[in-house]
């Protein structure tokens, strides 16, 4: 290689490296103070809720929220592996499993600020984007549409994470809005969704909580104007539970506005990034025509427990962290690497934290745009090998069993209808339509079209 040409690739290296970011997203870290090997299995911690903790040991155990060595070796884990993202995304529930009259603001407040501290202290530079769970209020599920003590404390523990007009809107409603590491052209949106869960008593009759929405429409809107590009973060998504059919979070008015949002502004909104399942998947957007328009990745929990939502079987994972690369100009997601901890191995001394799998190479598409997670979607509905693949993730590599017929349906349904009448509609032929690409559903809707007249 001659000089020039050397030089030549370096520059176009250093380039493609200016290009390339990474921010790590961590979710549902759970964490339980009371979790204590010296117990008797069905007291070793409080969120088991009684189920016996068999051979529990120092990381935890699958029918308990993380003990302190979980979080702590999640963060430091994050450390080891990626120590200088550009930012890091954390969306919410740090409080245990327990009933309400087990915890109380104080408590509350104190679990929030504890992990705050950590997540501070292992990453002092890095700017945290932190959005709130069902979890991080007393009592749970019950967030405000309003100003109150807990956002204004939690606001105040965030103050280095929040710019002040962040914080401003924090206080009233818990949700902001910032240019993405004060960059021109990149924005950051960070939701309190937990304001449309319909087990949210305060907001069920309302319109609109907090002015959310609009303020949502109005920033989207401005982004457009203004050529920006987007992220938008948030706790409880929208759509389906894919590990229990019909199982929705928002009211249906709710979901409805969301992805209205959506649809309206695809076009600024780069990608979406939610927790509160546990479990690691994605939901699609499509438009009118049915094109992949933007993707929401759901992100798996630190915490390993069982949930206990009756009608899903074995709801356990191993805790797992991800990190995300993406284009630091364009905010392309590229990539999403997943790690994890197998519990019970780690326990055993037999296993750290590891990588788990890369998107791309899993499911062999070129980056994770809509397009290329619409790809993913296919195979995983078509062919049973990436469905397998898909769902051994899910749990992250806990359960793996066999996905089966009403399991495929389940899990692509979720996945491909936000909407609540089109999830039914996907249920009622079996996950089909529109998983054979264009053309075959075109055709069979003109014959079918044509033999109506
Ligand atoms: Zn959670
Ligand atoms: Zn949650």
């Amino acid at each position: 290689m001659s000089k020039v040409t050397a030089l030549l690739s370096l520059l176009l290296f250093k380039e493609l490296l200016a290009l390339s970011g990474n921010f790590w997203h961590i979710t549902d870290l759970h964490w339980d103070g009371t979790y204590n090997l010296t117990n008797h299995p069905e007291y070793i911690c409080a969120s088991s809720g009684n189920r016996p903790a068999t051979d529990a040991g120092k990381f935890g155990h699958y029918v308990c929220d993380s003990p302190w060595s979980l979080i702590n070796s999640s963060v430091y884990a994050m450390k080891a592996i990626l120590p200088d993202p550009d930012f890091i995304v954390w969306t919410g529930d740090d409080t245990p499993h327990v009933p309400n009259e087990d915890l109380g603001e104080e408590e509350v407040l104190h679990i929030i600020s504890t992990l705050t501290h950590l997540l501070n202290e292992v990453f002092p530079d890095t700017k945290v984007y932190s959005a709130l769970g069902n979890h991080d209020y007393h009592p749970k599920n019950q967030l405000p549409a309003a100003p109150n003590r807990i956002y204004d404390q939690i606001a105040d523990l965030w103050r280095d994470w929040l710019d002040p007009e962040s914080r401003e809107t924090f206080k009233k409603g818990g949700y902001y809005t910032e240019k993405l590491l004060n960059q021109t052209g990149l924005r950051m949106i960070v939701l309190n969704t937990n304001l449309y869960y319909d087990q949210n008593d305060l907001t069920k009759g309302m319109y609109d909580p907090a002015g959310q929405f609009s303020w949502m429409d109005q920033v989207l809107r401005d982004a457009a104007n203004n050529n920006e590009k987007v992220y938008i973060v948030g706790h409880i998504p929208p759509g389906f539970f894919e590990k229990k059919r019909n199982k929705a979070w928002f009211t249906p008015k709710f979901n409805k506005i969301y992805l209205d949002l959506i649809q309206n502004y695809h076009s600024v909104i780069l990608g979406q990034f939610f927790g509160h399942h546990h479990t690691d998947s994605f939901r699609m957007f499509y438009n009118s025509e049915g094109s992949p328009i933007s993707t929401m990745f759901l992100g798996p929990g630190v915490t390993p427990w069982k949930t206990t939502l009756p009608g899903v079987k074995n709801g356990a994972n191993n805790p797992g962290i991800r990190a995300v690369e993406y284009d630091a100009e364009t905010l392309q997601v590229k990539d999403i690497v997943t790690y994890y901890l197998n519990l019970s191995r780690a326990n055993a001394a037999r296993a750290g934290w590891e990588k788990e799998y890369r998107l791309t190479e899993s499911f062999r598409v070129p980056d994770a745009s809509p397009a290329s997670m619409h790809q993913v979607l296919k195979r995983i509905a078509n062919e049973h090998c990436y469905l397998q693949k898909y769902y051994e993730f899910n749990s992250v590599s806990y359960d793996l069993t066999e996905c089966g017929a009403d399991c495929r349906v389940d899990h692509v349904c979720a996945a491909r209808e936000v909407d609540f009448d089109k999830y039914k509609s996907c249920l009622a032929d079996g996950g089909a339509t529109a998983m054979h690409g264009g053309l075959i559903p075109m055709i069979l809707f003109a014959i079918a079209i044509w033999s109506l007249h």
